[in-house]
């Protein structure tokens, strides 16, 4: 008998009827012939609630004793399901984190899951009961209650799925299926049939809340099909699987992260090592940093910008002045106004012009880009937050993405490393969300453009890519930062064979915008570390930098996501940083 989960979050548990409503749906595919496990999350605003509380008390509350708080909320939900089955004369057994075998480490409100038993369930389910398990908790080596993150339950209910090889997980929510973009924010979005785990898993971490990023690597992880649908209708929903809806159009979807700030620590000395200082200490204090830009050094000094949560600017500023004085900066300057907008697309990789269709279309409406990194398949830029929702929809308007994208005509599943190898993955881990690293490559067949000194006003970006691409040049990679003074800096990767033809243009282009004279190099080397879990575990940036100081190679350029770290260095550095990185993570490398 196969076996099913399915989750549902809080407002398909809000009140008492949904909790029926939810217990009728389990007691169906029991009666279909599965094993049903459900999972569940705090009713409605639930753990808003006790969030708000604690915060009432203290606004700096232990981390232990919020998840002692915060775990109550599943509590409450998975006793009441059990006794609505049991009620509709079914039998049903509910249980917390630490009683279904959760194991994790004990990293408080953001632990993650280390291995999982699964006697227990699986004697409940043979014992005929529908199995409640209480989503986003679980228990550390010391017997304390842990939870998983926000958003977490979605984790606990593929991490089951996995753990009991079950045919499916079904994610039941408030929408009805996995959207362009949050159809809340942009009334236009649609619904998408399919996605693949990698674009779900840039989506998810660029601000996709519909689902939480590590539920998804967990899938991708040990091929879980997800089915994300609504609780309240019988729509078709989406399904999360190696196959994308579409590899024919460059952007599938788009994503908003409204709180983001923007943190630039200037005149950091620029020596192997100073950058992996700074980052070793927020990854040390579990602060995630994204689009990290190092505008090039001079006069031996770089400005190294990055932007994290809103919530962790106070931390992370106090970081950044810790290590700055150890360091000798010139200081830290921040901006807590900003949003990170994101498109996410696998025909972006095999696509040109994505990049320069983006940046025009938020010129027409005079939208400023303050940052810009890529990399494979997404593109993020940093806007004003005023402007953020408006950047959003031009975005999603740009790329026709409520429109149906063409079917695909090959529906056989992408060639994915370790796709059918999951056991043997699973015998390599030690923890089942350890980081995964499939491959470190090396490149070096590319050349690199730097144009310093940009004045930082809108449609720049857009009228340089527009330059390059009618110079016959394909870019690879681009960055963006702010510099000093309201000024911006881009760096971006060509084939070496179009570098003169990108450095003319760069040149001509500011000569007539009045920016500095772009420098390059010819050919440079990208180092390209895939995987799964590169952002979520938020020490790989650092322990980058830190391999990369180590010998003694600068990282020029740098962008990270989901999938895949890239990293510039110096042409002739290339084999250095390459091995200088197999060692690092040769642990995590299958
Ligand atoms: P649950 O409590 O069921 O886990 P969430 O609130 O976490 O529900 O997630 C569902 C919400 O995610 C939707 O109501 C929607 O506003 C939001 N959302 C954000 N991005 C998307 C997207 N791309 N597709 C669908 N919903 C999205
Ligand atoms: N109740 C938790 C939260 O609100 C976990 C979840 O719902 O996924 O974040
Ligand atoms: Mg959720």
């Amino acid at each position: 008998m196969g076996i099913l989960v399915q989750k549902f979050g809080g407002t398909s548990v809000a009140d008492a009827e949904k909790i029926m409503a939810a217990a009728r749906r389990a007691i169906l595919a029991q009666r279909q012939g599965r094993q049903v496990v459900m999972v569940v999350s705090a009713m409605g605003h639930t753990t808003d609630h006790l969030v708000d509380l604690a915060r009432q008390i203290t606004r700096d509350p232990p981390a232990r004793e919020m998840d002692m708080l915060l775990s109550t909320g599943e509590q409450v939900s998975v006793a009441l399901m059990a006794m609505a089955i049991h009620a509709m004369g079914h039998k049903a057994i509910s249980f917390t984190g630490g009683q279904l075998g959760i194991h994790t480490d004990a990293t408080h409100t953001k632990a993650r899951i280390r291995s999982i038993s699964t006697d227990r369930i699986r004697q409940a389910l043979d014992d005929g009961c529908i199995v409640i398990a209480a989503g986003f908790q679980g228990v550390s080596d010391t017997a304390d209650i842990t939870t998983l993150g926000r958003g977490g339950s979605d984790t606990t209910a593929v991490a089951l799925a996995a753990a009991l090889r079950a045919e499916q997980c079904e994610i039941y929510t408030d929408v009805d299926g996995v959207y362009t973009t949050d159809p809340r924010l942009v009334p236009e979005a649609r619904r998408m049939s399919r996605i693949g785990y990698d674009e779900m898993l840039e989506l998810a971490t660029a601000g996709a809340g519909v689902m939480h990023n590590r539920s998804i690597e967990f899938a991708k992880r040990f091929s879980v099909p997800v089915h994300v649908r609504s609780s309240f209708s019988d729509n078709p929903g989406t399904v999360i699987s190696w196959l994308p809806e579409s590899r024919a159009v460059p952007v599938c979807g788009a994503a908003l992260i409204q709180k983001e700030a923007r943190l630039t620590v200037r005149g950091v000395p620029d020596r192997p090592g100073a950058a992996a200082a700074i980052f070793t200490r927020l990854a040390s204090r579990n602060i995630p940093m994204d689009m990290i830009v190092q505008n090039v050094a001079t006069q031996g000094r770089a400005d190294i910008s990055f932007t994290v949560f809103q919530e962790d600017l106070p931390a992370a500023l106090r970081i950044v002045e810790e290590v700055g004085k150890e360091l000798g900066t010139e200081g830290a300057g921040y901006d807590e106004n900003v949003a990170k907008t994101s498109v996410v697309g696998l025909g972006m990789a095999r696509q040109t012009g994505v990049a320069e269709r983006l940046f025009s279309a938020l010129a027409e409406k005079e939208i400023n880009i303050l940052m810009i990194t890529t990399s494979e398949i997404k593109i993020s830029v940093l806007v004003d937050r005023g402007q953020a929702l408006e950047s959003l929809r031009t975005v999603h308007a740009a790329f026709a993405l409520d429109q149906a994208p063409p079917p695909m005509e090959d529906e056989t599943l992408p060639a994915v490393n370790g796709k059918n190898d999951r056991d043997r993955i699973i015998g390599r881990l030690h923890g089942m969300e350890d980081l995964v690293i499939e491959s470190i490559a090396l490149d070096e067949t590319q050349g690199r453009v730097t144009i310093a000194d940009i004045p930082d006003r809108p449609g720049l970006a857009a009228r340089l890519f527009r330059q390059v691409s009618q110079a016959g040049v394909n870019v690879d990679m681009i960055v963006q930062s702010v510099g000093r003074e309201g000024k911006a800096a881009m760096s971006f990767t060509m084939p070496e064979s179009a570098y003169e033809a990108a450095l003319d243009t760069a040149s001509r282009f500011s000569r007539e915008i009045g920016a500095g004279v772009p420098t390059g190099e010819p050919r440079v080397a990208k180092l390209s570390v895939s995987g799964t879990g590169l952002k979520s575990h938020i020490s790989v940036a650092s322990r980058t930098f830190r391999a990369l100081a180590e010998a003694e190679v600068n990282a020029e350029m740098i962008s990270t996501s989901e999938v895949r770290l890239n990293v510039v260095v110096q042409g002739n550095e290339g084999r250095r940083a390459a091995e200088a990185l197999h060692k690092e993570f040769a642990e995590e490398l299958i």
